[in-house]
């Protein structure tokens, strides 16, 4: 069997600790062992999201389970939100706020890019708005959004601040507390390096405040924060609780990753995908490829969509898969059939985007036979050795 490199935006190649903890026998989820584990790891993902006084949620399900969960407790029928829109999950973003009763205005700009903190302002000037949501990273169009400052201007409107950070969290740099965001949200298959099956969300005492000041109950079961936050509050303090069995394996797997995330320390995790992003964008402006992203510094590190050269273009994503790296199509409604998709967070280093361009540079040959191997794998290594070299000599180790 061929060996494959998965390089779509998530799920993304785990470390083999993180595998195996999946393999492990499945604990009985109100064991003392399990507990401790389950504990441990609301602690952890207080501190990766940098969010000491909020509250932890890890419920199992996809990204999309913790959008609904921070939509259907937060906003009552009637409620404006603002969604600032960067792409196909601000859309989702939006039906589930409607879903709920919600009445949507959407602040939109052109495909890869996304509005600027002063467009927020200006639009928050037009009604009263009960929040604003932002989607750190929009894995549709690999754009990063500034949320600190979208937040700083939203919170002075007096709204509550939710970003979905599913493509951005652990990988993209965030200061939940800090900044003022009231939910912060991934799922575990993204940055964060844990099979899918777990919703990991933090909530500011904020935002609990206006869950406990609801008028009308949260139209949902499975979500409520009412059945979830007495569970969350329990494994926290040691203790058994139940509502829904826990994803007993996943969370081990989760627990072991997060301890990875902070070994590694965040700022040096956040350094490592911006250089990285940065070396593998080198490349593909070098091979003459166009990104999604309007500007360099609305690009995300975790990912990159980029446009095909030409009209075989689409023919890029089985040539890769040939190639043994696996890459991801379009997904923007707008721009679907002309643009790829591929994935660089986690554990992501300097050696596997070297491995992509070189498998690209194959593909674009093959694509056109002009086309000169060589100008894409220069350009990218040539970065990786200046970002290393700095790297060494200011903080010692090579990151590749
Ligand atoms: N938001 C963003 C930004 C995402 O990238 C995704 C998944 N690609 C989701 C939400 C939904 O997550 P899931 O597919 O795990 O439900």
């Amino acid at each position: 069997m061929k060996r494959k490199m998965v390089m779509v935006p998530g799920p993304i190649e785990f470390s083999p600790e993180v595998l195996n903890a999946m393999a492990v026998p499945t604990a009985n989820h109100v064991s003392g062992e399990f507990i401790e584990c389950f504990g441990e790891s609301l602690e952890m993902l207080k501190d990766v999201f940098v969010a000491p006084d909020y509250s932890p949620f890890i419920i199992a399900g996809s990204g999309t389970l913790a959008m609904d969960i921070s939509v259907c407790n937060i906003i009552e029928p009637g409620d404006r939100v603002l969604v600032v829109d960067s792409g196909y999950f601000s859309q989702r973003m939006a039906d589930i706020i409607r879903w709920y009763g919600g009445q949507v205005d959407l602040l939109q700009d052109k495909v890869g890019d996304i509005p600027c903190p002063e467009d927020v302002e200006k639009a928050l000037e037009k009604g009263i708005y009960r929040a604003v949501t932002i989607t750190h990273v929009d894995t549709s169009t690999s754009v990063l959004a500034d949320i600190k400052n979208i937040t700083r201007v939203a919170k002075k409107a007096g709204c509550l601040v939710i970003v979905d950070g599913v493509a951005g969290a652990a990988g993209a740099r965030c200061q939940t507390s800090e900044w003022g965001i009231d939910i912060y949200f991934t799922a575990s298959q993204k940055a964060v390096g844990a099979p899918p099956g777990l919703a990991l969300l933090v909530v500011s005492p904020e935002a609990m405040d206006v869950f406990h000041n609801r008028k009308t109950p949260v139209m949902n079961y499975y979500a409520s924060f009412q059945n979830w936050l007495p569970i969350m509050e329990a494994y926290q303090n040691r203790g058994p609780a139940y509502f829904g069995t826990p994803a007993v394996n996943n969370v081990r797997a989760l627990n072991v990753a997060l301890k990875q995330i902070i070994e590694e320390g965040l700022e040096k995790r956040f350094t490592r995908h911006e250089k990285i992003a940065g070396a593998f964008r080198e490349g593909i402006r070098a091979m003459g490829l166009q990104i999604v992203p309007v500007k360099e510094e609305k690009a995300a590190p975790t990912l990159t969509a980029i446009y095909y050269p030409n009209s075989e273009g689409k023919n890029l994503v089985k040539y890769m898969e040939e190639e043994g790296i696996v890459v991801a199509g379009g997904l923007h409604p707008e721009i679907k059939d002309k643009y790829f998709r591929i994935g660089h967070m986690g554990s992501c280093c300097g050696q596997d985007i070297i491995l992509v361009i070189s498998a690209l540079e194959s593909c674009l040959k093959k694509l056109d036979s002009r086309y000169e191997i060589g100008k894409g794998l220069t350009a990218c290594r040539q970065k990786l050795y200046e970002i290393n070299n700095q790297v060494k000599g200011k903080e010692g180790p090579d990151e590749q």
